[in-house]
């Protein structure tokens, strides 16, 4: 496995290797990889012939209280994880690699930024758009590979390359949870051993609102309050937002369906943590 700092070395490499005709696997990340990203690589050693994942965390995608400072970072750990999952080049660039003096572009993005975190983060959907547009031109994937976690980012990205005609195929992979349900997340790391056990309460209202409408219940009111019930009864737990919304539109729903997305992020002390599932898909 290779590791590569240099921006236009990276392009060069993967050019090369798309004209010798390989096909070209890619996960994007911000690093501190866990099994949610391990699930990521190994479908991706599965669908191309090389194996590419980025680490960068990202600052245009981070607002100016957010945590890009504190966010955790082991390039050690990720590449020994990464060479574990079977990767062949790990893309880990500088800031100023990525943005140097005089970077001005942006994309313009739709109604899919404006609802869930797009609302709580402003900004933050453009700056995943620009780095993942960049990504995708310095390591020409064929394949890209991103996680169900990030939900509205997966359908924003989908919605680019297809709006843009970029040329890669998007793969959306299921969310990997802790024994207990946690989704797995690389700022799970910022939770003490109580907070810990707090958080799960997001996993305990998805688990409701799935048992409710899998009884029946439909009502979009009747569904959110049970979830925020599941919520409220953690006192160090602060909503950010606790929608039923539809899954491919990110519109307000009259009713739940088998199609309809449950999103939530929540704060457990300082640490934001988001979750959600489609009701009618597997947990
Ligand atoms: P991040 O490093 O947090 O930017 O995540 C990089 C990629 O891994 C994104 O496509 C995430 O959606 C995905 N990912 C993060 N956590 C999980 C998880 N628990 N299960 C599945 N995919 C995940």
């Amino acid at each position: 496995m290779k590791l590569i700092h240099d921006v236009a070395a990276m392009q060069q490499t993967m050019l090369q290797l798309k004209r010798e005709g390989r096909r070209i696997a890619f996960v994007p990340t911000m690093g501190f990889l866990h099994e949610g990203h391990a699930s990521l690589l190994r479908e991706g050693r599965k669908r191309g012939d090389i194996l590419a994942l980025s680490i960068f965390v990202n600052p245009a995608q981070f607002g100016p209280h957010e945590d890009l400072e504190r966010y955790p970072r082991n390039l050690d750990g990720d590449c020994a994880l990464a060479e574990g999952c079977g990767a062949d080049f790990v893309f880990a660039p500088t800031a100023t690699g990525m943005y140097p003096p005089g970077f001005q572009t942006t994309v313009a993005l739709g109604p899919l930024t404006k609802p869930l975190c797009g609302a709580s983060r402003p900004g933050h959907f453009n700056g995943v758009a620009v780095v993942v547009a960049k990504l995708f031109g310095i390591v020409q994937p064929d394949v890209a590979l991103f996680g169900r976690k990030d939900y509205q980012q997966l359908a924003i990205i989908r919605q680019m390359v297809h709006d843009l005609n970029l040329p890669v195929e998007i793969v959306g992979m299921p969310i990997v949870r802790e024994p207990d349900g946690l989704a797995r997340s690389s700022r799970n790391s910022y939770l003490t051993a109580e907070q810990r056990r707090q958080a799960l309460c997001l996993y305990r209202a998805i688990k409701q609102v799935r048992e409710l409408f899998a009884q029946g219940e439909q009502r979009v009111d009747w569904l959110l309050a049970a979830a925020r019930s599941q919520i409220e009864a953690v006192a160090a737990a602060t909503i950010e937002y606790l929608e039923l919304r539809d899954g491919v539109t990110l519109q307000p729903v009259d009713r739940a369906t088998n199609e309809t997305l449950l999103a939530l992020a929540v704060k457990i002390g300082a640490t934001r943590l988001i979750d959600n599932t489609v009701l009618g898909e597997a947990l």
